[in-house]
């Protein structure tokens, strides 16, 4: 089987890098995400990766606690450049090139985003790892995800959850939930589905960019996504 998509863009959250600990880095987690990350980059395709920081802060979270909102938010994206470089260091271990490129500039430890050199190190067989959202506070990094992926061409959005797709109600709470298997923007829109922020909803719809929902922790799960296997939701125009 031959992959179906050339150039994905992977979100990760930072909650998903914590484990059961719920914040913090669980390095069995990040071991188990490089690997799957190597695996990915073994089927041939020009892998990107969008990395979050809600295990360490989450703006809101911490304005409502009484921090100036926008320092937080900074705070945040500083967080996802922590888990960006976590990954990078597991994912380099097993052998493959990585580049970490910040939307903040830290040059000592990251390339500055480049938008041209990312596309570069893409077509060099790199996995090139977005970190620090989009660089301004009032942000997510889901819209930073939808913001890379469509600057750098990117043919699909990898959204990686805890739970197996989109579901029509929360399903923790509603036994009788049912999922998506596809799904239009229009509908994820007017329905409210909150898999991602409504802005990258927004932005990935604009850009006719396909979102995948889908259960990373499940072992092959992402492998046949990329492979064109029905997994999680699929969200078009
Ligand atoms: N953030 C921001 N601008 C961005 C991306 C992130 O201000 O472009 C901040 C925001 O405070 C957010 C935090 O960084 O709560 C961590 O990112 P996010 O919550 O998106 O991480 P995830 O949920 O993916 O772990």
């Amino acid at each position: 089987m031959k992959p179906v998509y050339h150039r994905p863009l992977l979100k990760v959250s930072g909650e998903g890098l914590a484990g059961e600990q719920g914040s913090g880095l669980d390095p069995t987690i990040i071991q188990g995400t490089a690997e799957q990350l190597r695996d990915i980059h073994g089927l041939g395709v020009q892998l990107a990766v969008v990395v979050g920081g809600g295990n360490i802060i989450r703006g809101m979270q911490a304005a409502s606690q009484g921090m100036d909102r926008a320092t937080a938010d900074y705070m945040g994206m500083l967080a996802s450049v922590i888990n960006g470089m976590a990954l990078q260091s597991a994912v380099e271990q097993l052998g493959v090139e990585t580049r970490v490129l910040t939307a903040l500039e830290i040059t000592e430890v990251a390339e500055p985003y480049i938008r041209r050199r990312a596309i570069r190190h893409l077509e060099k067989g790199r996995v090139v790892i977005f970190a620090g959202g989009t660089g301004n506070p009032y942000f997510t990094t889901d819209t930073g995800a939808a913001l890379r992926a469509a600057e750098i061409h990117a043919d699909v959005i990898l959204k990686a959850t805890q739970v197996d797709g989109v579901y029509d109600s929360d399903p923790s709470e509603n036994p009788d939930a049912t999922r998506y298997e596809r799904l239009d923007f229009d509908e994820a829109i007017q329905k409210n589905l909150r898999f991602m922020d409504q802005t990258a909803i927004q932005l990935c719809r604009e850009n006719g960019l396909p979102i995948v929902v889908f259960d990373m922790s499940a072992p092959g799960n992402i492998q046949k996504v990329i492979l064109g296997e029905a997994v999680g939701t699929t969200v078009t125009d």
